[in-house]
This record gives C-alpha cells, sequence and structure tokens, in this order.
C-alpha cells in the first residue's frame, strides 16, 4: 500500500519534456498542500531532437489547463496531420503512403457497415492507399499555411484531427515556466545518489552535487532520461529489450530550413539504406535526423548518406539506445516516466504520448484510490504499461513488414521474427480487414495509441493487408453500401487524377 496522504515531499528528478509533464500532473492531484520540486542537472541537456506528438497531445494540453494557442506561440509549433512514408517498399522516392490522423468512421454516418470502413476497403481493395478518405490530404499536398488548416479544422471540426510538430527544447522552457508559475520549485543541481530505506527499499532521499543535506522524498518521478537514474542505476530493474523484432539502436539530428514555403503538414520518414531519416517541422526549420541501425552502418557512413541525400550538414550529436522498456516503471515509492523508463524508436512518434498517458493514468489512479493505493493497483499499473510497449512495439514493427529487400539492412529487417501478438493479427489480416476487436490485448492497457483504421493505413501501405482482404470484406456488405463507396472511390480517382 502506498499512503499519498501523509506525503508532504514530491521531487521529480529531470526536467525535460517528461519532468514538467509529470510535475503539472503532481499538481493538479495536491494543489499547492505539498512540496513538489523538480531537479534539473545544468550539466545534462534534455534529450531536445525536432518532436511530434500524437492525437493525445490536445487532451494533455487541455487537461493541465494550457491554451493550444499560446503553446504554439510559446514552443515553435505547427500543426502536424499525421505521418507521410517515402521509399519504403522500393526506395524511390515516388513510392508514398500515409498514415493520417482521421475521425473514426462510424456506423451513424453509414461510413462503418458491419464493422467494414466501407470507404476505405473499396481503396484498399483497388490497391489505392486509404489517405484519399481524409480531408488532410489536399491541405497536406498543397502545402496549406497554418491559418489556413486552423480555418479548414473549425470548419471541420473533429473531422479533422490535429497534433503537433514542436521543438523539445522549447518545450521543456515553457511548461517549466507554466509549472513553477503554478508553485512548482525549480532547483537546478545534479543528483549524485539516491538514498534508500534498508527496510523497504523506498527512496528518501536525493544526493546533489555540492550540497551536505539530501533532498528529502517522499514520492520520486524518474524523468532523467537516458541516465535513468533509478529503475537502470539504482534498482538494477530487467529491461525488456526488443532487439529481436527491431533494429535500430543510432540516431543522428540535424536541421534543414523548410524546403517549400510553409512548413509541411505531416512528419515524412524517409527510407534510407540501414533505417529511415525524419523530418518534423517547426515554425523555423525542420528538425531532421537518420534513425539507423549500428549493425548495418558505421556513424561515419550515416553521415555520408545523409550528406549524399540532403548536401552538407552540421549533425548535433550520435545519440545511443537500445529499442526497450523496463519491466516495472513503478517500484515502491518511484514511478519512471519518459526516456528513463523506456524507448522503442522515433518512428510514429509514440514517446511523449505513451508517456502522457502513463502520467495521465498514475493521475486517475492515485485520486481514484481516494489518494491510498493497493499493491495490487500498483500490479496492474506496471502490467497495463508493459501492455502499452507491446502495442507500440506491433505497429512500429509492422512498418518493416514492407517489399523493401535492395540493402542487407532492409533483407535483415524483414526477415525477423514477427512479435507472436502481431502475427496473429496479420494472419487474420490475409483474410479481412483490421477490425476494433483484434485490438483488445493493446486495449487492456494504459490507453490505445492506434485504431483499427491506423493499423490499415499502415498495412496497405507496407502490403501487409493485400487487396483480397479488403475484397472479402465488401463481398459480404449489402448491396447499396458497395455501390456508394465504388461511387466515392470513383469521385477520389476524378479529383486526384488517379489511372
Ligand atoms: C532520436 C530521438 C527522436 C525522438 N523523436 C520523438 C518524436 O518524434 N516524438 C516523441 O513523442 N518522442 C520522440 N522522442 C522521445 C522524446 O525525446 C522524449 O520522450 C521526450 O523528449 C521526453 O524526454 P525525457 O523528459 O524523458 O528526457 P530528457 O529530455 O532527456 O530529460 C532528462 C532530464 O533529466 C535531467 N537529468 C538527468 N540526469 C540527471 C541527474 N543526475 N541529476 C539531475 N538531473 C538529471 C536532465 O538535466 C534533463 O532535464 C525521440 C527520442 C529520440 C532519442
Amino acid at each position: 500500500m502506498l499512503n499519498f496522504r501523509s506525503m508532504r515531499h514530491f521531487v521529480v528528478l529531470g526536467g525535460g519534456t517528461a519532468g514538467w509533464f509529470a510535475a503539472l500532473e503532481l499538481q493538479r492531484l495536491f494543489g499547492t498542500q505539498v512540496s513538489i520540486t523538480v531537479i534539473e542537472s545544468p550539466r545534462i541537456n534534455v534529450i531536445g531532437v525536432g518532436e511530434g506528438g500524437i492525437l493525445n497531445l490536445p487532451g494533455a494540453l487541455a487537461r493541465y489547463g494550457i491554451q493550444e494557442a499560446e503553446f504554439i506561440e510559446a514552443t515553435g509549433a505547427v500543426l502536424k496531420l499525421g505521418f507521410e512514408y517515402v521509399g519504403w517498399n522500393t526506395g524511390r522516392d515516388d513510392d508514398v503512403f500515409y498514415h493520417l490522423f482521421h475521425a473514426a468512421p462510424n456506423a451513424a454516418d453509414g461510413s462503418l457497415v458491419d464493422g467494414v470502413p466501407v470507404d476505405w476497403a473499396m481503396l484498399v481493395a483497388n490497391g489505392l492507399g486509404v489517405q484519399y478518405t481524409e480531408s488532410a490530404l489536399p491541405l497536406i499536398q498543397n502545402n496549406a499555411s497554418q491559418t489556413e488548416t486552423l480555418g479548414v479544422r473549425s470548419a471541420l471540426g473533429a473531422r479533422l484531427p490535429t497534433s503537433m510538430h514542436f521543438d523539445a527544447h522549447r518545450v521543456a522552457a515553457y511548461l517549466k515556466r507554466v509549472a513553477t508559475g503554478r508553485g512548482v520549485r525549480l532547483l537546478e543541481a545534479t543528483v549524485q545518489q539516491l538514498d534508500v530505506a534498508a527496510e523497504n527499499g523506498y527512496v528518501t532521499g536525493l544526493r546533489i552535487e555540492g550540497n551536505e543535506q539530501p533532498v528529502p522524498v517522499d514520492f520520486l518521478i524518474d524523468a532523467s532520461g537516458f541516465a535513468r537514474m533509478t529503475l537502470d542505476r539504482q534498482f538494477h530493474v530487467p529491461m525488456r529489450t526488443f532487439s529481436e523484432h527491431l533494429l535500430h539502436d543510432r540516431a543522428i539530428p540535424f536541421y534543414l530550413p523548410h524546403p517549400r514555403p510553409q512548413p509541411h503538414l505531416v512528419t515524412r520518414a524517409v527510407a534510407m539504406n540501414a533505417g529511415w531519416l525524419w523530418q518534423i517541422p517547426v515554425q523555423e526549420r525542420v528538425g531532421c535526423g537518420y534513425v539507423y541501425s549500428s549493425a548495418h552502418l558505421s556513424d561515419d557512413e550515416a553521415l555520408q548518406e545523409i550528406e549524399a541525400r540532403v548536401g552538407k550538414i552540421e549533425a548535433v550529436r550520435t545519440i545511443r539506445f537500445q529499442a526497450g522498456h523496463f519491466d516495472d516503471v513503478w517500484i515502491g515509492n518511484v514511478m519512471a516516466v519518459g526516456l528513463a523508463s523506456g524507448f522503442i524508436e522515433p518512428l510514429e512518434a509514440t514517446s511523449i504520448g505513451q508517456m502522457l498517458g502513463q502520467v495521465q493514468t498514475f493521475g486517475e489512479l492515485v485520486a481514484g484510490s481516494a489518494y491510498i493505493v493497493p499493491q495490487t493497483s500498483i500490479t496492474t499499473f506496471n502490467e497495463r504499461n508493459r501492455i502499452d510497449w507491446m502495442g507500440i512495439r506491433d505497429f512500429v514493427r509492422m512498418h518493416y513488414d514492407v517489399r523493401r529487400r535492395d540493402t542487407a539492412f532492409w533483407r535483415d529487417v524483414t526477415a525477423l521474427t514477427l512479435p507472436e501478438t502481431y502475427a496473429t493479427l496479420k494472419a487474420c489480416w490475409q483474410h479481412r480487414l483490421p477490425r476494433t476487436a483484434d485490438l483488445q490485448p493493446y486495449r487492456q492497457g494504459n490507453f490505445m495509441h492506434f485504431e483499427a483504421t491506423s493499423w490499415i493505413s499502415v498495412g496497405q501501405g507496407t502490403g501487409v493487408i493485400p487487396p483480397q482482404a479488403a475484397a472479402a470484406d465488401l463481398a459480404r456488405l449489402p448491396r447499396e453500401s458497395v455501390l456508394k463507396s465504388h461511387q466515392f472511390m470513383m469521385s477520389v480517382k476524378t479529383r486526384f487524377a488517379l489511372a
């Protein structure tokens, strides 16, 4: 049992995006009756590469009373409508598929018939990408401005879901301003050691550089990024690695100017010889980076390949990581969030989304338990968190289930073992499109990242879901629904001048 009612000293170790969002959640839970301190090291910078959110970001801002317009202004953010994948099947620049944010098709307006998103099925059955169902596509293709996109969003409401691209350094700085303005204390210091009680393994204090007295701790949120001060360094919690299923372990970030007059409205993921290149626009530039497998490419070769593609760059640094997460993220009076709890890779921008989901569930659990949390709930929380990571792993893995075989990396990654959970679903999706019910195993987690339509978008693009699967679904639907969606497809072909 953990009795939050008697706690007075809440400490967040780390002042990156994860640490400041966690501090805001603590403040939401405990108000100003307790002390909440964020410790950030003046010597260890936040990871901060150009970053993108997913669809739970706007909800999180609302949860913490942050206006979207103010966030955009303060952080250099721009609207994001989804992801664009270039070259994943052939290596060519005209090989493009999209995973756009979209409103879920529903039975009420006839877009979902017998569990089948009927217009989507028609497109897939005819070998076309599902992006043509979305109002986002013309905005992306026409390089619409932010003002224009906001205007279309006001008119369409939930039919144009958006998230944001942002500069992580500016996000951390902005959240710091918000949280400290609401009474969260900032301590700029480097933690060197944790004091741990012998009797129960609880952290009681943090030893900081140049100070005799430890910072007292009743509850600690570890948001120390890749330093992983608690789960790894202190508690040696086993890590569940995904290297059996995913190969990336390096990234070289850099910046480019905008290639078009307006910031692109999607994250571009361009397939490279041993991985992919992200291109994430913010207001003044594009944050880029090559994510690759060090077993297939040295750092120098990676740099050469980048420069062969985009010209001379100034590489910021090389980031090393291992895809995976810690088994348990909440142990005793410590919970790790963000990179301190795990990381898979930047594909589909899941890291901040996962963190926000975890932090919100933590808040709901503590409040829902009337501030006295039984150990069984903490055990379940950890289990649900593992399920979230499994869902992300499987969705990311699907992106590498492509037709490309031209380099050693693409031959190796496509041949890796599929996680059993994904392999089972893939087998069904040879005969029919993904259904909401298929995703039930992932839904047992803290929050569902991707709906069936997201899996269809990527499955169609990668070729995992064949046209026959959609055709088989259409064959079971009422004739009038199929005719209507056929008309829709014909109008799409005319509008977008498709063959
Ligand atoms: C290559 C790459 C690309 C990514 N792209 C995306 C993306 O597109 N979308 C997305 O959602 N996520 C992305 N992520 C993940 C994202 O960067 C993180 O989830 C997010 O920035 C949160 O980081 P963090 O707060 O956990 O850690 P950090 O930002 O690294 O912050 C760590 C904090 O801990 C402090 N600290 C560390 N050690 C100590 C110590 N001993 N004493 C005191 N303070 C200490 C540091 O000073 C810092 O304040 C990416 C990550 C990488 C590596």
